[in-house]
């Protein structure tokens, strides 16, 4: 994901967490400090109060964690590899390299989060329960109590991609022995779920509740974004199972030499309407040159600027082999935000592989329809 930063790594998984975490974790501490806290245990030190928002908002941190990592170790214990673990606005997500084969494996992958949740709570209650009422630290534990409760019980809401649209994907498909089509059922209900949240949110707009309006038309929203992403992602997994990169790239390439100034590389776009030129010399693969690039050296500048001084340089690009297999390849560009790789055979440029040519292609089997 980008604007994410690693933190460490653990049990070969790294864990990383997104910018947008900061954002909320100065969020809560805020509330808990200012509002929650002085509600529940009035006249402490106001830094009494921000310790305990700080200390509450690190164990919501690790809380989401074990959540994730719950999910992960699942999934690895089933044969399928986690690489890393995103902590991001609203919780995280454990980046699986494939989907389950069986529904039985994606049953046990979804509800081991929630079910750790649940128990963390449980927990944290029974904790709450031994110590005396008026220890500070107690509220710290009761909202730990409340807060994981909350994140157990919001993930079994079956709205796909939430860990209870994954339980019930897992039961559509072994009832329907057909993945895709489970899939597609339960986006199908997730969005139900999205479009009664967007629906409440504009309530509340109704009536005033500007923020917590605004805040649940945003989830709903993200919740159809996330549940499309994901069915169009299988879709892309289903269709190109197996398909070799040379099947689907454009073999259509012309390279330019590294001396052309811009001026020159400019008319060849306008030519050929490709979004990138290999560069090379004598045959040597030099570098890649995308419009991209281009648009950022101003008009005036273009024509005594050469091509080698603002291309992507050799080192720094992605090659695939022709025989690569394209799910792997557009999983790798997609978690790399890349917009192309250069396919090249024994030192020889033999195509591009563009997300352009990858998302014509998707559309056209959304289109026409895949299911097997
Ligand atoms: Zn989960």
């Amino acid at each position: 994901m980008s604007g994410s930063f690693p933190l460490f790594r653990i049990f070969g998984i790294t864990v990383e967490i997104n910018a947008s975490w900061l954002i909320v974790f100065a969020l809560f501490s805020f509330t808990l400090a200012q509002q929650y806290f002085p509600e529940q245990m009035r006249g402490l030190e106001p830094s009494l109060y921000w310790s305990m928002g700080i200390i509450t908002t690190m164990l919501i941190f690790i809380s989401v964690l074990l959540h994730e990592l719950a999910h992960s170790l699942m999934a690895i214990k089933e044969g399928i590899p986690i690489k890393r673990i995103t902590l991001f606005i609203f919780g995280g997500v454990a980046q699986m390299e494939q989907e389950p084969k069986l529904p039985g494996i994606e049953l046990k992958i979804a509800l081991v989060g929630p079910a750790t949740s649940l128990v963390l709570a449980l927990v944290a209650w029974l904790i709450f329960r031994m110590l005396p009422p008026d220890i500070v630290l107690n509220q710290v534990i009761f909202f730990l109590a409340r807060l994981n409760l909350i994140v157990g019980l919001i993930n079994l809401i079956p709205a796909f991609p939430l860990d209870g649209g994954r339980v019930l994907r897992a039961g559509l498909w072994q009832i329907l022995h057909n993945m895709l089509r489970a899939t597609r059922i339960a986006v199908f209900i997730g969005s139900i779920f999205a479009f009664m949240a967007i629906g409440f949110g504009l309530l509340l707009l109704f009536q005033f509740a500007l923020i917590w309006g605004l805040w649940y038309i945003f989830l709903g929203w993200l919740l159809y974004q996330s549940g499309q992403a994901s069915y169009t992602q299988l879709v892309f997994q289903q269709t190109f199972k197996g398909v070799p990169v040379k099947n689907i790239m454009s073999t259509n390439v012309k390279s330019v030499s590294p001396q052309l100034n811009l001026d020159q590389v400019l008319d060849l776009f306008y030519t050929h309407k490709f979004g990138a030129f290999p560069v090379t010399e004598n045959g040597r693969l030099m570098g890649l040159i995308t419009l991209n690039q281009l648009r950022d050296v101003e008009a005036e500048q273009r024509s005594h600027t050469t091509v080698q001084q603002i291309m992507t340089k050799a080192s720094d690009l992605v090659i695939v082999s022709p025989d690569r297999d394209a799910v792997d390849v557009m999983m790798r560009m997609a978690a790399q935000n890349m917009s192309r790789v250069l396919v090249m055979d024994n030192q020889r440029i033999v195509g591009i592989l563009s997300n352009t040519d990858m998302m014509k292609l998707i559309n056209m089997h959304m289109l026409l329809g895949t299911e097997k």
